[in-house]
């Protein structure tokens, strides 16, 4: 997609360093990494965000983070990795071509990725109706 820069980067047109691909998927490093290995796992083919994807495309980049996360497990030490995805603006992406986050973890890396917040839902039951529609 013009003026995509993932799209850019799965077509050479922009550097990145890439850690792994197939015909479908390319993992490469996030240029402002988090954690060292912080990398990047997209479809080659543009979409937009998990809503837009094609489920076959959700199965290649889901082996894929497997893969890759076992990589940076087994070469740089990692003892865990968080998968993180933003799917539209009040999720915060920022960039909107599909991309999983592979955050690698460290033991006492000091980094705590899971959202806080004082939310409580006082109903689960009425919220899980209104999400299966019954
Ligand atoms: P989002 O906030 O959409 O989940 O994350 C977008 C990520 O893409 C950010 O972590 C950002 O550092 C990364 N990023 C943005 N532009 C580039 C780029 O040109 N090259 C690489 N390798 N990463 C990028
Ligand atoms: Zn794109």
């Amino acid at each position: 997609m013009e003026n995509c820069i993932f799209c850019k980067i799965v077509a050479g047109e922009i550097p990145a360093h890439k850690i792994w691909e197939n015909d479908h998927v390319l993992a490469f490093l996030d240029v402002n990494p988090i954690a060292k290995g912080h990398t990047l796992v997209i479809p080659k083919k543009h979409c937009m965000d998990i809503f837009d994807a094609d489920d076959e495309y959700l199965k290649e980049i889901t082996a894929a983070l497997k893969k890759v996360s076992s990589l940076i497990k087994q070469d740089l030490g990692a003892t865990g990795v968080n998968l993180m995805n933003a799917s539209g603006i009040d999720a915060q992406q920022t960039v909107f071509h599909l991309h999983f986050h592979i955050i690698p973890r460290f033991t006492n890396d000091g980094l705590d990725t899971w959202p806080k917040s004082d939310f409580k839902d006082t109903s689960l039951e009425e919220t899980a109706k209104k999400i299966r529609g019954s």
